[in-house]
């Protein structure tokens, strides 16, 4: 079969494109989508552009290891690992609580945890149905019923608010999950109140929870929800993961004035030929920051990102001792700077080509180049496309978890290693 697709800004070339019938890409897409689902389990981070170790050896002892979660929506159980999934919590502890103190601003109207992931679906399912003929989104009777009554809002929380079930880690999925001071837990429980903590956190407040998972023998089914939640980005959507152990070195701020000066010499990379983008000449920290240092999205453990604040000690509240990386909690898993980061799914490229693109799109743009149809022009696959041929799943969404910090950050965990019982510390960069 041959034709064309013609991608954002050609809406009407693409309604009359030759063999872009109806029925026959649909079909031949979900056949598609149906091998890609299979594969979603093989998530990797592709290999680094070049090994920056044999240009500065200096970094070499620096090397740590993280791993990445790569998360998914999916139904996990308290036997998974998960983000947003249920917990592997027993029925005969108590459940925890936020005290605050919280601030509700009068004329918000908050969504329960439900609500929210109501929502979701049905903006998921409606955003791959036709639009109307004034190019809204259509929904059903019952959709919009729904959307409704969520839209009325729940009353705020009275009291202390439940926590949320934020991210259950077992240390047999996850290398770099170390418990601290060396006891014999083997499931970390990280739980958050769905609320920003003014004046000192805009952002959900973490309780951790360090178990030994044989312990728990009668899981709790129902745990207690909040009435609702100060903001939907602090629901996390249900995920499975697919942990990955990858090696990091220092953010560029945290490195020595030194080696900082040497980074920053264009001729130290020259060496590198092709491997090094020649658009980083004039700032070559940034190709370092982008590809060689530290891996965006959920982690645990290597090196802290920086930008929004310079790198700041991080002393155990308790004992003094510097605490280390624990879990970043990442509104995002890849930017523009960042691309380089998005796992490869150990699928075959049907035709290597270019990768300034969301990788959902690129999907796309193969799948219709192995079916021999040209791809006229690059950029966003455009609604018109979208209407005819239901879009696959990302392979690797941008926001998988749903969870957002403030406009777009990452809120890090750090942890003491003398005792799990010393308080951790959040920041947010
Ligand atoms: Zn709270
Ligand atoms: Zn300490």
């Amino acid at each position: 079969m041959t034709g064309s697709v013609y991608l954002e800004g050609a809406r009407g070339a693409a309604s009359r494109g030759a063999g872009l019938t109806e029925k026959g890409p649909a079909r031949q897409l979900s056949e598609a989508d149906a091998s890609i689902t299979a594969m979603t389990d093989m998530r990797r981070t592709p290999p680094r552009p070049l090994d920056v170790t044999a240009l500065f050896p200096e970094l070499a002892p620096l090397a740590r290891t993280a791993t990445r979660l790569h998360p998914r929506p999916g139904a996990p159980s308290p036997h998974d690992s998960s983000i947003g999934g249920p917990l592997l919590w027993p029925t005969d502890e108590p459940w925890p609580y936020c005290e605050g103190p919280h601030q509700w601003a009068r004329s918000e109207k908050p969504h329960s945890p439900d609500d929210v992931r109501q929502l979701r679906r049905i903006k998921k399912v409606a955003k791959y149905r036709p639009v109307d003929d004034a190019g809204l989104t259509v929904f059903t009777p019952e959709e919009r019923a729904t959307l409704e009554r969520i839209r009325g809002g729940r009353p705020h929380p009275e009291g202390p608010v439940p926590l949320l079930p934020l991210a259950q880690l077992y240390a047999r999925d996850i290398p770099d999950l170390r418990p601290p001071g060396g006891d014999s837990t083997d499931l970390l429980q990280v739980l958050w109140c769905p609320c920003d903590h003014p004046p000192d956190k805009f952002m959900p407040r973490t309780v951790l929870f360090w178990r030994r998972a044989a312990e728990v023998t009668d899981v709790l089914a129902t745990p207690p929800q909040p009435s609702a939640v100060q903001f939907d980005e602090y629901v996390p959507e249900p995920c499975l993961l697919a942990p990955e152990q990858i090696t990091e070195y220092p953010h560029f701020m945290e490195l020595s004035e030194e080696l900082r000066a040497r980074i920053q010499d264009w001729s130290r990379w020259e060496v590198a030929g092709t491997a090094v983008d020649s658009s980083f000449q004039e700032s070559p920290s940034e190709f370092y920051e982008d590809h060689l240092s530290v891996a965006p999205g959920w982690k645990v453990g290597g090196w802290a990102s920086w930008g929004p604040t310079d790198p700041v000690p991080r002393p155990c509240p308790v004992c003094g001792t510097e605490s280390n990386p624990l879990l970043t909690i990442a509104t995002f898993e890849w930017d523009d700077d960042t691309r380089g980061w998005v796992e490869n799914e150990e699928r075959p490229p049907v035709s290597p080509s270019f990768t300034a693109l969301d990788p959902g799109h690129q999907r796309l743009i193969d799948f219709f180049r192995a079916k021999g149809m040209d791809v006229q022009e690059r950029g966003r696959v455009s609604r018109s496309i979208r209407e005819i041929v239901p879009q696959p799943p990302d392979l690797a969404p941008r926001q998988p978890t749903e969870v957002q910090i403030a406009s777009g950050y990452r809120q890090q965990l750090y942890l003491c290693p003398v005792s799990a019982e010393h308080l951790h510390i959040e920041l947010m960069q």
